[in-house]
């Protein structure tokens, strides 16, 4: 188990990742056109997006991120209205996590928003390239789905009821008391 520092571009918002466990952690790269729709909207997508149009996003729990410093900056969009929230920092729109709603524990961390160098000691391997069928040209990943596969998605829902029951909602940085965003949502209409 490990903390990792996480910080937007601009280095106005710093939180940490906590009890990062690597031969646990869910490390996904996907290449569905929301997430590339995401980067895009935000002018991040050269940083964002590998060659093929693939977001890596590593699966954790609300209640593993804390923010110290700039909350005030954390925002968040929907590309639809009842899409993922996805969380960017307003500051230089530093893509940071998508979550589904107060009630999940998920939260996924984009490595844009992870301030370390080797990804794949600190959060383990690559699981998955998903999606692929929205990828950009040819991919030559190790290996890839060209949608979400249906092991990966029952294993996704098993580690959510889990961590659901373990209250890993709370604390949150993204959702209030109330279980509303602490910001209000943009709707982006594509
Ligand atoms: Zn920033
Ligand atoms: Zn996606």
């Amino acid at each position: 188990m490990t903390s990792i520092p996480l910080q937007c571009r601009c280095g106005q918002v710093k939180g940490t990742a906590h009890d990062i466990n690597p031969r646990k952690g869910l490390r996904v790269v996907c290449c569905c056109d929301s997430c590339q729709e995401f980067a895009n909207h935000l002018g991040q997508e050269s940083i964002t997006l590998d060659q093929f149009g693939g977001t890596e996003v590593f699966q954790a729990t609300q209640s593993q991120i804390t923010v110290e410093e700039g909350q005030d900056k954390l925002h968040c969009l929907r590309l639809s209205k009842k899409g993922p929230l996805r969380w960017y920092t307003s500051c230089c729109n530093t893509p940071v996590a998508n979550t589904i709603s107060a009630k999940m524990a998920f939260a996924g961390i984009i490595h844009t928003f992870m301030n370390v160098d080797n990804r794949d000691e600190v959060l383990g391997p690559v699981k998955a390239y998903v999606q692929t069928q929205h990828a950009i040209g040819t991919p030559d990943y190790p290996t890839s789905s060209p949608k979400f596969p249906l092991g990966l998605i029952a294993k996704i829902i098993k580690n959510q009821l889990i961590e659901n029951i373990k209250g890993r909602q709370t604390p949150s940085v993204f959702f209030g008391n109330d279980k509303r965003p602490r910001v209000k949502p943009i709707i982006v209409n594509l």
